[in-house]
């Protein structure tokens, strides 16, 4: 997780850095710090909290054209001025902040205290910066190539030494690294939206590689530092898109959704055959015949939105398919079958556990997509082919556009894969009128927001609510309790609502409302009986649902969605679900943007 910035130039160093900072804090938001290093040393400023309050601290005279700095996610010990990074050396020479995690990092400080080393941080970071302290190589990228070797596990890192102070050496394992070319001068960031305002001329470091960055230009090397010649190139981005300074993001990004909705769908849509056009798939039709079933990979709202994928490719493509937590994947030893394709889901791109899942797959000789919003990151840049969703920068933890997208995305391709296979023209017809349709009901169900400020209020009182759907609906409440409990911190759980009378029917009362999903569909009946038997034992309801569906004179607050095809319906439920989570976190008075221990962009095991 976390944001990593850095600069060299002409420049002094820190107001650019701490402005790099503040676009890169919704990837990690408890602790912040900068370092600069110029002829009288390495200076260093880090506390617990926002950037801004680094900011209001930053001493006055912290010269330096060259520095680092970073937002932390914690992993190892607690929010603290002494765990925030960057991470120095006992002497002060070398500064270092790190994205990731060092697997074997209670050994090396064993090793270190054992040595008569002071640690001052429960970080597994530190470690890094007196091993480069403790080096005895030449160079600065001798130094961390020599510290890299000692070191188990992932990181993205940047290192500042005072007898190097033309330079900075960056790393590069499993967590995003990217330089940014300037006009004499040179950036470093973990994620695009920080350089963009700078420059769009950028090379990716890969897993591996190190690199020196100084004022005008970089050289890369592999971990034995030998050269690993890699050439910039220019990004097609708006700069002005990445423009996320301000807040209410996600307010902004699902007013966003209409537009969001017909980006992923541009071009792609073909009325005269009642297909879907997606050149990135890199599939012929004899491939994509060859498929007997597809499994889904992504974590949290990318896990739930594959589960509505997987439904949308059964449905329309007739092909078996699931999702699965990519997270879980790999540690199962999972069987690759050649005539299986698998989907990676990750709006960063940058998701570990979904690229190590990607990378399982493809060490197996299995064929990789991608749905994927940030163009060039690592999981596009894994894959076999893929999608890119346009959804634009998406800076709010709490996804709401990039999942809206990603649904279109499944759509798409089960539109297409269905279209290859035994899907009818006028089947295939009836979906792209559904979809050229949808962006207008995303609008049309989005303006039912002031409508529901006063139940979402109800619902922010409750401690502990259930989110319950059926079938297609079902990865719709697990989406919904997810937005619910991650921006609202109550605690919301998803069920089957054929479940609820196997147990959780027990914690059903007037304290205990439930979020029902009701779609107009062959279950709808079902759907409603069990809406009875929680209104019987006094449990209140909010139903979403469409306006023709008879719900039987049950007391409820009833939230009506247009209806679509029935294949697309669930992301038309979806949307009042993140309406209420975003105002029950509002009227709690929460950081709707930056809830507490979750950071965007999940870089870390
Ligand atoms: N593992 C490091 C720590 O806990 C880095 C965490 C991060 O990626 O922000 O400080």
């Amino acid at each position: 997780m976390c944001g990593i910035v850095g600069y060299i130039g002409t420049q002094q160093a820190a107001p650019l850095l701490l402005e790099g900072l503040s676009r890169l804090e919704h990837r990690g938001y408890d602790s912040a710090g900068v370092a600069v290093v110029g002829p009288t040393g390495v200076r260093v400023a880090k506390r617990a909290g926002r950037v801004r309050d680094l900011q209001e601290e930053l001493p006055k005279r912290f010269a330096g054209k060259a520095g680092i700095g970073h937002t932390r996610w914690a992993t190892h010990g607690p929010a603290t001025d002494a765990n925030a990074h960057p991470h120095t050396d006992g002497k002060g020479d070398v500064a270092v902040v790190h994205n990731g995690i060092i697997d074997n990092a209670n050994a090396l400080r064993a090793d270190l205290a054992d040595a008569g080393v002071d640690l001052v941080s429960d970080t597994d970071t530190e470690v890094l910066a007196h091993l480069i302290a403790l080096s005895d190589a030449d160079t600065l990228e001798g130094k961390v190539s020599e510290t890299l070797q000692r070191i188990d596990g992932t990181y993205g890192l940047a290192v500042l030494h005072a007898d190097f102070p033309d330079r900075i050496v960056v790393a590069r394992n499993g967590s995003p690294l990217i330089i940014g070319v300037g006009e004499k001068e040179m950036h470093v960031a973990s994620d695009l939206a920080a350089l963009v305002r700078y420059t769009t001329t950028v090379a990716h470091l890969e897993d591996g590689e190190i690199a020196t960055i100084t004022a005008t230009g970089f050289t890369t090397y592999r971990a034995d530092l030998t050269h690993a010649p890699r050439t910039a190139t220019e990004v097609d981005v708006d700069p002005a898109s990445y423009d996320v300074h301000g807040s209410d993001f996600m307010l902004r990004e699902m007013l966003d959704q209409p537009a969001a909705a017909e980006r992923v769908l541009r071009g792609r849509l073909d009325e005269r055959f009642g297909t879907a056009h997606l050149g990135g798939l890199n599939m012929d039709a004899r491939e994509t015949r060859a498929i007997r079933r597809v499994k889904i990979l992504g974590c949290g709202s990318a896990y739930y939105v594959g589960q509505m994928g997987a439904s949308l490719i059964e449905e329309l493509a007739r092909i078996p398919a699931d999702a699965e937590a990519a997270s879980e994947f790999r540690y199962r030893d999972p069987v690759i079958e050649p005539d299986t394709l698998y989907v990676a889901v990750s709006q960063s791109g940058e998701t570990i556990d979904t690229l190590l899942a990607v990378q399982e797959v493809r060490r197996k000789g299995g064929r990789v997509v991608g749905l994927v919003n940030v163009v060039g990151s690592a999981i596009a840049r894994e894959v076999d082919g893929g999608i890119y969703l346009h959804a634009g920068p998406e800076v709010a933890v709490a996804s709401t556009k990039a999942l809206t997208t990603m649904f279109l995305g499944f759509a798409l391709l089960a539109l297409q894969l269905g279209r290859v296979r035994d899907l009818s023209i006028a089947d295939g017809k009836r979906m792209v009128a559904g979809l050229q349709a949808l962006p207008g009901q995303v609008a049309d169900v989005l303006a039912l927001s002031e409508e529901l400020v006063e139940v979402a209020e109800q619902l922010a009182a409750a401690e502990s609510l259930f989110f319950v759907g059926r079938v297609r609906g079902f990865p719709v409440a697990r989406e919904g309790a997810q937005k619910f409990k991650e921006i609202t911190y109550r605690h919301a759980e998803a069920y089957q609502t054929s479940e609820l009378k196997h147990g959780p029917l027990a914690l059903i009362s007037p304290k205990v409302p439930t979020v029902a999903v009701v779609p107009h569909d062959e279950l709808t009946d079902r759907n409603v009986a069990a809406l009875h038997e929680i209104s019987a034992r006094g449990g209140p309801l909010v139903v979403v649902t469409h306006p023709d569906v008879d719900l039987g004179g049950i007391t409820c607050r009833r939230v009506d969605v247009p209806r679509s095809e029935r294949e697309l319906d669930p992301i038309l439920l979806t949307l009042p679900l993140q309406l209420l989570a975003f105002h029950a976190a509002t009227h709690l008075g929460l950081d709707v943007d930056k809830p507490r221990n979750l950071a965007k962009s999940v870089t870390v095991e």
